[in-house]
């Protein structure tokens, strides 16, 4: 299976780079004009049809067709509701079109077939071990590269298969913290998603200050607005990265397979109440849900750690014994059948952990007791199934939470307990 890494490095803009930012901005948005009064079937008609425009602009051949490249699929995206338009300073070019000695990398400029230097820009990397890392690695595979007035990313890939896990890590994400829970017993509580909150909280005091202040001049509020933003997402980014990399060097380090709750629905839970403030706090809070998911996913799937997701219904609101819990103050919950208190997050990501691991809750009803079946199942629908690498066990989980319906009687909405 393909995996995906993007690396980001810094470097010192050469001459020549911002003139040719500028024209391959041109170059985008004559093909994006050419491809919308065309209307190309494919990228292939489009690049016939807009080359002899483009080469106008003496640029080497391969920005050309990078140009119809990114004209075809911002036209395709938008469906036709408004002629989309490149602001962005930006280059992008396929693995073809330039080369990497170390750290330099060297894109083609002008065509003049002589194939000297000047036909060249080359441009000095900047990073650290961690992106050397990726550049010395003979086993990776290098994808495009874009280029931004800040930022060289370059993508890598690699061929890995996902191992066999001799055990798994339950993670419950919540706006205070990420829970986790492993089958070898291994507990570990990230509050750093609780100071992501705080983080995002003041930046929105800030931008709401900022606004307000410099009211008379959009431009300056634009740049410190963006300066702000920029230094919100590198804060809050690092602590998500930290975390992420954590969870999943866990999991490769043990042979662990991670199971997260499929938090798609989010969105409408945080919907129903019906205060401004809390839908605020929601939409914030999708944020870095759905971005500790990404990053689990793409970092799991880098290193070969095999990933279900599981349905998020209940996780809190019943023991491992499978009897409903009572709410206690303090994010606690009690089990009148175990006679136990649990924390909530705790709680949680056991819940997650045992989902369709029979072996992990061998009390629980006859059908759940021929786990072998199961396991199998699902594991061959997660080799067919659509997104290949994660699977969903929302069937076995809706199963499980009509048994317990039938057997509590009345039961609440078990979204509503679900924060
Ligand atoms: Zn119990």
């Amino acid at each position: 299976m393909k995996a995906m890494k993007s690396v980001s490095f810094a470097y010192t803009a050469p001459l020549g780079l911002s003139d040719l930012f500028e024209d391959f901005r041109l170059m985008c948005n004559d093909a994006i004009r050419i491809a919308v009064a065309g209307k190309p079937k494919n990228r292939l008609e489009l690049i016939e049809s807009a080359y002899a425009t483009l080469k106008q602009y003496g640029l080497h051949t391969h920005y050309a067709l990078s140009a119809c490249e990114v004209a075809y699929s911002v036209c395709g995206n938008k469906n036709g509701k408004s002629v989309p338009y490149v602001r962005r300073a930006f280059l992008k070019l396929d693995n073809q079109s330039y080369q990497l000695d170390h750290m330099i990398l060297r894109i083609p400029f002008h065509s003049s077939g002589s194939g000297h230097d000047s036909d060249y820009i080359f441009i000095a990397l900047q990073g650290s071990n961690y992106q050397l890392s990726f550049i010395d690695d003979p086993g990776l595979k290098r994808g495009s590269v874009t280029i931004t007035p800040n930022s060289v990313i370059i993508s890598f890939s690699r061929e890995v298969e996902p191992f066999e896990p001799t055990g798994f890590i339950g993670v419950d994400i919540n706006e205070r913290n990420a829970t986790l829970s492993a089958t070898d017993g291994w507990t570990r509580k990230f509050s750093e998603l609780g100071e992501v909150a705080e983080i995002k909280q003041r930046y929105r005091e800030i931008r709401a200050g900022i606004s307000r202040k410099t009211r008379g001049d959009r431009r300056i509020t634009k740049m410190l607005l963006s300066k702000y933003g920029q230094r919100e997402r590198n804060r809050t980014q690092l602590r998500l990265h930290r975390v992420t990399s954590q969870i999943v060097d866990y999991a490769k380090d043990h042979t662990l397979g991670i199971k997260m709750e499929k938090l798609k629905g989010i969105r409408k839970r945080y919907r129903k109440r019906n205060s401004q403030g809390k839908l605020f706090r929601g939409r914030m809070n999708t944020w870095v849900f759905g971005e500790v998911q990404s990053q689990v996913e793409y970092k799991s799937k880098w290193g070969g750690v095999p990933l279900w997701y599981v349905n998020p219904r209940g996780t809190s609101s019943y023991c491992l014994c499978g009897s409903r819990v009572v709410r206690l103050a303090d994010r606690k919950l009690y089990c009148p059948t175990c006679d136990r208190t649990w924390d909530r997050d705790d709680l949680a990501s056991k819940n997650v952990m045992a989902c369709a691991v029979p072996q992990a809750r061998p009390s629980r009803g006859s059908d759940e007791g021929g786990g072998g079946d199961d396991g199998s199942r699902l594991r061959s629908r997660w080799r067919e199934g659509k997104f290949t690498w994660s699977m969903t066990t929302n069937d076995s989980q809706n199963q499980r939470n009509r048994e317990r319906k039938k057997g509590n009687g009345r039961v609440r909405s078990t979204s509503a307990c679900q924060s």
